[in-house]
């Protein structure tokens, strides 16, 4: 069977006037003004402990929007067998059903669930109203549509038979559970982990970040009311350590699906390896992790379009993307012009909260990030290699703004040139005109992370020196663009070294690991 050919969900404008404004804003507003307790959901059934955390906006955050509870260690164990008990019958139930469930879901989120995922996308994780379209309406739609249309070009590869060997391979999904460890920063992804995994027969349990439960509550309530049965994803959230080191204890652990932070992706890595004697099978290890991202300008780039790229690429979202824009390597001749442009883009970016959509960035996720953030613009104002040409403001008394940030250095080892700061701050080393070939290699050696990265030039020749000298340096590369912004179906996401398993998300590649194909031989 043909499912629908899966297309990109159109971003709505949100234009002042528009119902859909109305809509959101409405539900915003409600959500704001009223409490919601978040149970831990397993076996398809809300588990309220009594151990809660609390939920505030980061734009506000002496505000409280409710509470969710956390698991202890039995809940946890509680999820593995239900999760294993669901996969009996899950993971046989053929695959129209299952992609029925989740193409049902992305309906569902499209039409009478979008301004709820994006009102509580806007409230817990302090995205403006576009950043949440574009990501908890949109590619969180993209997610299930593509994937659904994925998995069944999958399932239709099969080997060549002959007249008296019937070859047949059947994708089955992996023996066990997968472990699904989500961020806060997209809830397109913190959706996507469990979902695709799950599309394929597999049974989940599902960690969101602590930063995201609301939204996880509402993608929770979409995946059940699209017919996701019991047991299939669970949700614990609460101590991270314990909640992980009783997953991979487990015999039955069978992979894991992760987006987060390189040190904590390595620790895990380390303690499968620790377990490994104790498991069935070999598990399935796929994360995506950090990024410091590059743009290399050649003198023969155009300065506005190098401008752009740099405060979209490093502000948007608040630069809370793996992919942000955050060390910029600019020829010495178009410097002059870049930062008069970049200058006026910075100062044109209103600064506030979610609720007034003329804003254009918001808050940063917790006080943790607010006040590393904060510590190195002050390490900036004080050294004497560095020096901040725009913003460096900051303020938390009431939610947690960062002001957007550009520091210049005369170091290319700066330390804002080579840590991942996860904000909205970019930093801009100035190279000679003649040093182009030298600065790639530079940025190649400095590339600790190889997730996304730019390149701007007019020069063909300069291009190719550089798409080749960075040939590692960036899973995502993006000639003449911001390297922020992948859509699904379009521009499969991921990188290597120490920014992940370059599995690349919203695509083929992805699915294939949540696969554990049978080969049938069949003679006659
Ligand atoms: N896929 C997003 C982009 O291309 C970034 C996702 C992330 O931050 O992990 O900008």
């Amino acid at each position: 069977f043909e499912v629908p050919v899966a297309v990109n969900e159109p971003v709505k404008s949100y234009a002042p006037g528009s119902a859909e404004r109305k809509e959101v804003s409405e539900t915003y507003k409600k959500m704001y003004n009223s409490t919601v307790e978040v149970p831990l959901y397993i076996n398809g059934i809300d588990i309220k402990t009594g151990d809660t955390g609390t939920m505030s906006p980061p734009h506000d955050h002496k505000h409280v929007l409710g509470t969710y509870h956390k698991a202890e260690k039995k809940h946890v164990e509680e999820a593995i067998s239900t999760a294993l008990e669901a996969r009996k019958k899950w993971s046989v139930m053929p695959w129209e059903q299952r992609a029925a469930i989740f193409l049902r879901a992305a309906e569902l989120l499209a039409g009478p669930y979008r301004a709820k995922i994006n009102a509580a996308t806007m409230l817990a994780q302090s995205k403006t109203i576009h950043q949440a379209e574009i990501d908890a309406a949109c590619e969180l739609i993209d997610f299930l549509r593509f994937n659904v249309q994925f998995m069944t070009e999958i399932y239709a590869e099969q080997p060549e038979s002959t007249s008296d060997a019937w070859n047949r391979l059947e994708y089955r999904p992996l023996e066990g559970f997968i472990y699904a460890i989500t961020p806060f920063n997209f809830t397109a992804i913190a959706a996507n982990l469990p979902a695709s995994a799950a599309m394929l027969g597999n049974v989940v349990v599902w960690k969101p970040s602590d930063s995201q439960i609301y939204s996880a509550k509402v993608i929770m309530d979409v995946f059940k009311e699209a017919g996701v049965p019991a047991g299939v994803i669970n949700v614990v959230m609460g101590d991270p350590v314990m909640i992980t080191d009783t997953l991979l204890a487990s015999p039955d652990f069978s992979g894991i699906h992760f987006t987060g932070s390189t040190h904590v992706f390595k620790d895990i890595w380390q303690k499968i390896g620790t377990n490994i004697h104790n498991y069935k099978t070999y598990p399935r290890i796929v994360g995506e992790t950090g990024g410091k991202d590059f743009i290399v300008a050649h003198k023969t780039s155009n300065p506005k379009q190098v401008a752009t790229a740099i405060a979209r690429g490093a502000f948007e979202f608040q630069g809370q993307k793996c992919s942000a824009a955050s060390r910029c390597y600019i020829s010495k001749s178009i410097w002059k012009d870049v930062e008069k442009f970049l200058k006026e883009d910075v100062a044109s970016f209103k600064m506030g909260s979610p609720e007034d959509m003329s804003n254009f960035i918001t808050a940063v996720i917790h006080e943790g990030s607010f006040d590393k953030l904060a510590s190195y613009i002050n390490q900036a104002k004080k050294d004497n290699d560095a020096e901040i040409i725009a913003g460096g403001n900051y303020d938390k008394s009431k939610g947690y703004f960062i002001e957007p940030t550009v520091i210049k250095t005369n170091n290319p080892k700066y330390a804002t040139m080579c840590t991942e700061l996860f904000g909205p701050v970019v930093t801009i080393y100035v190279f000679e005109d003649n040093a182009w070939e030298e600065t790639l290699h530079l940025v190649d050696e400095t590339s600790e992370y190889a997730l996304t990265g730019a390149v701007f030039s007019e020069d063909r020749y300069a291009l190719e020196t550089a798409v080749r000298i960075l040939e590692n340096a960036a899973g995502n590369f993006y000639i003449n663009d911001k390297p922020t912004g992948a859509v699904v179906g379009q521009q499969p996401f991921g990188g290597a070294r120490a920014s992940g398993t370059n599995d690349k998300a919203g695509s083929k590649l992805n699915l294939y690991r949540w696969l554990s194909p049978r080969m049938v031989k069949e003679t006659f």
